[in-house]
């Protein structure tokens, strides 16, 4: 499936001088999500990352593609949230955005330790988001085995960001 040409391109936001890449006409699609969860699982398997106990999703498309490669692979899925959305106790980390801050929380028991993982969410921009639920997994003890995002924008050079593991992205812009 040619993921490129069912993205849309939104000029302008969620500000002046920034094209929002919109995946809604890709997940409404009806073989979409399909092909996006054939995508990376096809990726995981020729990088060898092995068996798979959860997906991370971030928060909130991350969830929805999360969620569809947990059920495809038979692994628990575990929520990355903004702050105060999750009710039991958390660890948080907090990082930096060009203009302030931002917070991600995991459950703390939502993860053994050892147990092997991968993140998942729909865009790698800067590449702040991803780092920072690498070190909230780094918190539980559990293995960051990969990552996989359906859209990386290369010239943000977000990769960079992220700690040594695999980085799988289905389109790249
Ligand atoms: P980063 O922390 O890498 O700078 O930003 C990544 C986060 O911002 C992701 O959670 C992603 O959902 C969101 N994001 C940034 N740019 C876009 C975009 O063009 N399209 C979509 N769908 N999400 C974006």
């Amino acid at each position: 499936m040619d993921f490129k040409s069912i993205i849309r391109d939104i000029p302008n936001f969620p500000q002046q001088g920034i094209i929002f890449r919109d995946i809604t006409p890709l997940l409404a699609h009806p073989h979409g999500l399909t092909s996006i969860i054939q995508g990376f699982q096809t990726k995981f398997v020729e990088l060898n990352i092995g068996e798979v106990d959860a997906v991370i999703g971030i928060e909130s498309r991350g969830f929805i593609l999360g969620a569809a490669l947990a059920m495809s692979l038979g692994a628990s899925f575990v929520p990355v949230r903004k702050p105060k959305k999750l009710p039991s106790a958390v660890y948080r980390v907090e990082y930096s955005l060009e203009y302030g801050t931002d917070t991600l929380e995991i459950h703390q028991d939502a993860l053994a330790k050892g147990e092997r993982v991968v993140i998942i969410d729909d865009v790698i921009a800067t590449g702040g988001t991803a780092a920072a639920t690498a070190k909230l997994v780094q918190q539980t003890g559990a293995e960051l085995l990969a990552y996989g995002f359906l859209i990386e924008l290369d010239f943000l050079n977000g990769r960079k960001a992220l700690p040594e593991v695999p980085i799988v992205s289905l389109v790249n812009y």
